[in-house]
């Protein structure tokens, strides 16, 4: 018997990993996969030395595909009129609008689990009810949750009969990389410079500023690395002054336990600020140190509390109640229990 032909239309997390197990069968032929856009995972495939032929859904995203360097081998429509069938792997909901294309070309398809149910003749499990896509032009395959506790269901069923199930799922709440469901667990980085860093040199045109950001997914403050090149050279003690003598800073020691951002967060808490607020922002000691001349330090800014300060200091300049900077600024901090 020839080898079924076989196409994955959807490049992504399942898709990948569709076309490699497509390709690990013996009696089948992956005849190559589709998608929309060069996206990671397409740029991975053409790292890896294009594995499988690559074919673009739509004609004018092509040239999106080119650009990146990566060879397409033609469209959505050129690869249907080779494959038997296709496996969908599509983000939920584009798989039904394919699925008119693959009935124009008379071709069976699989759908994954974010279609609905109605997308298909069967809702299909290899082991629960293999029986029922016998020769159906569209399966859909249950969600990854409900394929593999089935299994165990179904074992079990198969043995003595099931008379009643209880489901309790603790889901993973995103895959790697899924920026678009919020950071969890993932560091993502911005484009050179960070709008903060553009920002200073508005606030203070004198000096020259750039930086990187990376965000994180935590929610307690943030920390800063900073590297300040004076206009003359001064030594680490005196830095250290400088900033502890700021009444907006406090200057921590790691040694004494403040050695992360939460630290901070906590002794707010032991001090029985409101809401765990911290006005200042806190320079780690040990981490002030001298490069040539230039000055390096890490700062842990507590983003809620932190812009008040400066915000009612706004108010006494705009309302010209004060017109003495220093003044103004004192006046502020003792009114919020500053030094
Ligand atoms: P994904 O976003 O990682 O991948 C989808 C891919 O489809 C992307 O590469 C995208 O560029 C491409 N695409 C978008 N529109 C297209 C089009 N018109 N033609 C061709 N390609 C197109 O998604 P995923 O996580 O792999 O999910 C795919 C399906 O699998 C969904 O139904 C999902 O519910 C299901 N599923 C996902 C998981 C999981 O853990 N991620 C588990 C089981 C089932």
């Amino acid at each position: 018997m020839s080898k079924i032909k076989v196409a994955v239309v959807g490049y992504g997390v399942i898709g990948q990993r569709l076309a490699d197990g497509a390709t690990l069968q013996g009696d089948m032929k992956l005849v190559g996969v589709v998608d929309a856009a060069p996206t990671l995972t397409v740029r991975a495939l053409h790292e890896r030395g294009m594995p499988y032929k690559l074919f673009c859904a739509f004609p004018d995203r092509i040239s999106d595909i080119e650009r990146a360097g990566i060879p397409v081998s033609g469209t959505m429509d050129d690869i249907l009129k080779e494959v038997d069938v296709v496996l969908d792997a599509t983000p939920g909901g584009i798989g039904e609008k394919n699925k008119e294309i693959y009935l124009k070309y008379g071709k069976k398809a699989i759908f994954q689990g974010g279609e609905k149910n109605e997308v298909a003749d069967v809702f299909f499990h290899g082991y629960a009810n293999y029986e029922k896509g016998i020769g159906k032009n569209f399966l859909k395959l249950t969600s990854c949750n409900t394929t593999g506790f089935i299994r165990a269901v179904d074992c079990i069923d198969r043995a003595v009969g099931v008379e009643k199930v209880v489901v309790t799922i603790i889901r993973r709440v995103a895959d790697p990389g899924d920026t678009h469901r919020g950071l969890v667990d993932t560091l993502k980085v911005d484009p050179l410079p960070s709008h903060q860093a553009v920002d200073l040199m508005l606030i203070m045109p004198h000096v020259k500023a750039t930086g990187i950001l990376v965000h994180t997914p935590v929610t307690h403050g943030h920390i800063i690395t900073l590297v300040v090149t004076p206009k003359k050279k001064i030594a680490k003690e005196k830095a250290i002054e400088l900033l502890s003598e700021h009444p907006r800073i406090r200057v921590v020691r790691i040694a004494d336990g403040f050695n992360s951002n939460t630290s901070l967060f906590q002794y707010a808490r032991f001090l029985g600020k409101p809401r765990s607020d911290m006005y200042e922002i806190a320079v780690f000691e040990e981490t002030i140190g001298l490069s040539g001349k230039d000055i390096v330090f890490a700062i842990n800014i507590p983003q809620e509390s932190v812009t008040i300060p400066e915000t009612i200091d706004g108010v006494r300049a705009c309302m010209e109640m004060q017109t003495e900077r220093l003044e103004a600024v004192s006046l502020t901090n003792k009114y919020l229990g500053m030094r």
